[in-house]
């Protein structure tokens, strides 16, 4: 059978090599976080660190976004990956406090950036070919905003050097991409504005749960006559009714009626770090 190869003509049992070269080289003797979703490029990374023969721990951390298939796959096929909470309010109770989480107010994944205190490096299925951003902005090896290093040992693996790794092995994958899923992340993230429509249909209990928050937010801006106590206003308000914000939400991930697609957004916090599907082209899906 025909082999894909990268651009440094690499086959993919040499990408495999390398990857696991590059775990030995950086990680050996190291504190080793794999920062593990139960997506398809963070079991890479945690089973090619097992092949490394490296000592790590494996973590999800939970934004509450996700998708139960997926929780529900890690808890069976990876027992040993532990689950952090950096949240202290109920998600209803949260967007009830903050307003749902907009293009530009994305408090969603303030909880994952939480650095977790103990290790030296981390390891993170971040690949450039998933989009225009990543390729951009992540190297094999460097340090991230909060200073602590990094290493994608993955970074030149194409979608289907992923998949041939981790059938080769006979690796069990989240039952979402035998639906057609090829990345599974937060549902309805606000920046993922094609795909909120999709996630709204197929988890629609979830969407029940953010509309639960909106109501009971509209219900507190209501009482504060609009205003918050630092003076913001609740455009939310604006809308007439929570009915007809949520559906301007899903469609354009803001609860302002004042919004304009051209307006500039803050970087996606967690975008790039193989969870979200939300942060900008998707470069392997182009012409597919
Ligand atoms: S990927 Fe989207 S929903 Fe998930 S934490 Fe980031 S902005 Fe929020």
């Amino acid at each position: 059978m025909k082999q894909e190869t990268n651009q440094a003509g690499l086959l993919g049992f040499e990408k495999i090599a390398l990857a696991i070269a590059r775990i030995k080289n950086y990680c050996s003797g190291k504190r080793v976080l794999v920062a593990f979703s139960g997506g398809k490029d963070s079991q890479c990374c945690y089973h090619l660190c097992r092949e490394a023969g490296v000592d790590f721990h494996a973590e999800f951390t939970v934004c509450r976004f996700e998708p139960p298939e997926q929780i529900n796959f890690v808890r069976e096929h990876y027992p040993d990956v532990t689950f952090r909470r950096n949240y202290k309010m109920t998600l209803v109770d949260e967007i009830a406090y903050r307003g749902l989480p907009s293009r530009w107010a994305r408090w969603c994944c303030n909880n994952k950036h939480v650095k977790t205190d103990g290790y030296d490096i981390t390891v993170l299925g971040v690949r450039a070919a998933e989009s225009a951003k990543r390729r951009d902005s992540w190297r094999m090896f460097g340090q991230k905003p909060d200073r602590t290093f990094y290493l994608a040992p993955i970074i030149d693996w194409t979608e289907e050097d992923v998949w041939n790794y981790l059938n080769s092995r006979s690796i069990p994958h989240c039952c979402l991409y035998d639906e057609g899923f090829r990345r599974i992340g937060c549902v309805c993230c606000p920046l993922a504005i094609t795909k909120k429509k999709r996630d709204w249909e197929r988890w629609p209990k979830i969407a029940n749960v953010l509309f639960l928050g909106l109501k009971k937010h509209w219900r507190k801006a209501e009482s504060m006559g609009g205003i918050s106590k630092s003076g913001r206003e609740f455009t939310c308000l604006k809308f007439g009714t929570p009915e007809k914000c949520f559906k301007h939400w899903l469609l354009t991930g803001s609860t302002s009626p004042d919004y304009k697609p051209e307006m500039d957004e803050l970087p996606c916090m967690f975008a790039g770090t193989g969870f979200s599907e939300s942060d900008g082209v998707h470069v392997e899906g182009i012409g597919e």
